[in-house]
């Protein structure tokens, strides 16, 4: 099922909760809504499954507008936050009650239904299980398997993982990424985590405050994104302003920063103006690189194969981080050279 937004807007009052988000999805593709608490994201999910009206702008299911549909007529299944398994019911009838308002997809009895698809989601035999003898990852396992029990031409996920300790919200979305392309079915997925969205979608909308950043493939996102809000969003990034100095005759343009001028290839700017550019903290090395840095050491953490460093750079806050071979440790306060290569910048609106 392909899904489009179109220009929708969803105000409470006075209150914007949405501002115009246009969003297409493809049939099969697993597409994340990205952003910090308050942005929209599940506003826009409760748009698209008819539990909320757009104010205005229209939300279309393969072309066909979804206004006035109610959402037990939409074909979609939802998965919240919490579980919302009924406790009083068993693990087999909490997936049956999915089956609410359809027969089972195929031909199958219920219970033909309700035992594939706890295969489905490696719960096979569970059906007699009281919801709460199982912990929080079968929940949410269950859960899934009742909003797919109908046979969903879309799947929404609303941060079905954000209850669980940080091994198991691994795992789950391993499998749940699994489902969803052994399925093919549509899936919008909701999350304020931004690795997991790198690492579990197809594509990735960046909402803040309503409205839509960017929209792109996770390696998009994060090797490229189009506004500071995304670059400092999406992954650790340094963002940095400096002013154009001079521009080169191979391209590019010489900026100052602080005391030190930093040349930029392949960008295109004036001399005067402000350019404001992003820098992983991985592209920037140990005393290597075209353009050199001196900073102050105000922070080092241990992380396993790398330490983060935070670099005092006069007034300036750079991130760094370097690979941790066991001995090697850096002092605090003590002075660093760090490096950059041109072509590791990436220019921000
Ligand atoms: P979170 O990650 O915290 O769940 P979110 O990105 O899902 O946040 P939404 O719940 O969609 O954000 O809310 C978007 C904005 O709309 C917020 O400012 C919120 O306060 C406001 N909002 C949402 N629902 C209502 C409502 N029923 N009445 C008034 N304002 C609302």
């Amino acid at each position: 099922m392909k899904l489009e937004l179109d220009r929708v807007s969803k105000r409470y009052g006075t209150a914007t909760a949405l501002d115009s988000v246009s969003l297409s999805v493809d049939e099969g593709e697993f597409f994340t809504l990205v952003g910090p608490s308050g942005c929209g994201k599940t506003t826009t999910l409760r748009c698209i499954a008819g539990f909320e009206s757009p104010t205005d702008g229209e939300v279309r299911f393969d072309r066909k507008s979804m206004e006035g549909v109610p959402p037990e007529a939409r074909g979609v299944g939802v998965v919240f936050q919490n579980y919302a398994l009924f406790p009083h019911m068993s693990v087999g009838e909490n997936v049956a009650y999915g089956l609410r308002f359809a027969d089972p997809p195929g031909g199958l009895s219920r219970d033909e239904r309700v035992a594939e698809l706890l295969e489905l989601v490696d719960l096979a035999g569970f059906e007699d299980r009281d919801p709460d003898s199982l912990s929080g990852g079968q929940q949410q396992r269950v859960a899934l398997a009742r909003a797919l029990a109908p046979g969903p031409d879309l799947l929404l996920l609303d941060e079905p993982m954000s209850a669980l300790d940080a091994r198991l919200r691994e795992r789950l979305r391993r499998q749940v990424k699994r489902i969803q392309s052994e399925l093919g079915v549509t899936t919008v997925y909701v999350t304020h985590d931004q690795s997991e969205a790198l690492a579990v979608s197809d594509r990735v909308a960046v909402l803040n405050r309503g409205r839509v950043e960017q929209v792109g493939t996770p390696r998009e996102v994060y090797h490229r994104p189009a506004t500071r809000f995304v670059a400092e969003f999406v992954g650790e990034n340094n963002v940095l302003t400096g002013v154009v100095e001079s521009r080169l005759e191979t391209g590019g343009v010489v900026v100052g920063l602080n005391d030190q001028m930093v040349a930029l290839d392949g960008v295109d700017a004036a001399v005067g103006e402000t350019v404001t550019f992003c820098l992983r903290p991985e592209d920037l090395r140990l005393d290597s690189g075209e353009n050199r840095i001196r900073g102050t050491v105000v922070e080092t953490e241990f992380q396993g194969s790398t330490t983060r460093l935070r670099l005092d750079w006069q007034g300036t806050e750079l991130t760094v981080v370097v690979a941790d071979d066991g001995d090697e440790t850096v002092e605090l306060g003590s002075e660093l050279g760090v490096g950059f290569d041109s072509e590791s910048v990436h220019v921000v609106e």
